[in-house]
């Protein structure tokens, strides 16, 4: 089908070519590459904080910054059943016990008000992804913190270039991740980053990322790493798209403005909040949830837009509800009806960084026939 209009696409046309051309002609291909230095310097600038580290992935950097913790047997870490699976795996990995809260009907986000119930003496850490768009309110959840006693881990994946309250996503808690996958706000292909404001957990950090070589004894090893390095070439792309991120910001937001205005009246359809009291959505992706009056649920919906020439991924398929986890014992009682009713009912739209303004309408337009 030649106008199908794809789930996610990158938009590349500023200085990566530059940026390439030099790691090429430079010879500085691996991870010893003066971009990853500048990637993680001006990505630490632009989100406030005094360091940061690059790594192979976004799951990568929510693996060494829960092992950099010390998350370990007898631990616990709250988190969100609606989210994505690299939140909970060096979790479980490690021995630690992953607890569940469900979500908010309207933002998605991780449901605050169950947090403060599921708090024990055994909890060591709050594991803290924002959802799609719109900031969890994380003054609430370093309060929590700083009263229990715990470590915040705030999971910015999606959130490059949002702000809560003013102060940057990433800026929050005592490390913050991101990635930078093909369908993030900026990219490198594969790629992501940690930062903080803690220069020993930065140490920490860097070592795990290189299987924790020791510069006096390098192949003696007092702990275990992974090899999580980004490379030069990636860490270039990574430079010049950090370049363009207002902008980038800027086009997300009038996609998902557009969207809105145009499926604003559609009955049965749950659209994204346009702002909540800490920030306006900056619609990574842009997702809706069909009400149960449309007799459809999110998989019959993909099919009808896929048939009509749209792509569509679903939503967040829920922790506990995961045959890996539920196969080790975890969840089998366990219920969360918010996140259960979106991971059914909800899908996202294109929303890649190239799409145009005539391609949101044709979407809008088959959306409202499929709904017909
Ligand atoms: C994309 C994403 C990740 C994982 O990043 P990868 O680079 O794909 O490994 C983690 N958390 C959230 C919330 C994400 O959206």
């Amino acid at each position: 089908m030649n106008d199908f209009i794809p789930v996610n696409e990158p938009l590349l046309d500023g200085s990566e070519k530059r940026y390439l051309l030099q790691c090429i002609e430079s010879g500085w291909i691996s991870s010893d590459g003066p971009f990853v230095r500048e990637f993680e310097q001006r990505f630490a600038a632009r989100v406030g904080r005094r360091h940061a580290v690059a790594v192979a992935n976004g799951t990568a950097a929510l693996d060494i910054a829960v092992d950099a913790l010390g998350v370990g047997p007898g631990d616990e870490v709250i988190l969100p059943t609606f989210t994505i699976i690299s939140c909970i795996t060096q979790i479980v990995r490690s021995g630690a016990t992953p607890v569940l809260v469900d979500s908010d009907p309207e933002t998605w986000n991780m449901d605050l008000e169950a947090i403060e119930s599921r708090i024990t003496s055994n909890t060591k850490a709050l594991l803290v992804p924002h959802i799609f768009g719109l900031p969890v309110d994380m003054r609430r959840i370093t309060d929590l913190a700083r009263r229990h006693g715990l470590r915040v881990i705030e999971d910015a994946a999606e959130m490059h270039g949002q702000t809560c309250g003013g102060a940057p996503c990433g800026s929050f808690g005592d490390v913050s991740v991101f990635s930078f996958y093909a369908n993030k706000h900026i990219t490198t292909g594969e790629g992501g980053m940690l930062v903080t404001d803690d220069a020993e957990l930065a140490e920490v950090f860097r070592s795990l990322r290189n299987l924790c070589f020791q510069p006096q004894r390098r192949f003696v090893h007092e702990r275990l790493g992974w090899n999580y390095r980004m490379t030069n070439m990636q860490a270039a792309l990574g430079l010049a798209q950090l370049e363009r991120l207002d902008e980038f910001v800027a086009r997300k937001r009038r996609m998902g403005q557009l969207y809105t205005e145009l499926l604003r009246d559609v009955p049965g359809l749950q659209l994204p909040l346009a702002a909540t009291a800490f920030a306006d959505n900056i619609y990574w992706v842009y997702g809706i949830v069909l009400d149960e009056s449309t007799g459809l649920d999110a998989s019959a919906m993909m099919a009808r837009l896929q048939a009509a020439g749209v792509g569509t991924r679903p939503f967040f398929y829920p922790m506990h509800l995961q045959p890996v986890l539920r196969g080790r014992g975890w969840f089998r009682s366990e219920r969360y009806p918010v996140a259960e009713r979106l991971a059914l009912r909800g899908l996202y739209v294109p929303s890649g960084m190239a799409l145009s303004e005539q391609q949101i309408e044709r979407v809008a337009a088959r959306i409202r026939e499929c709904l017909r």
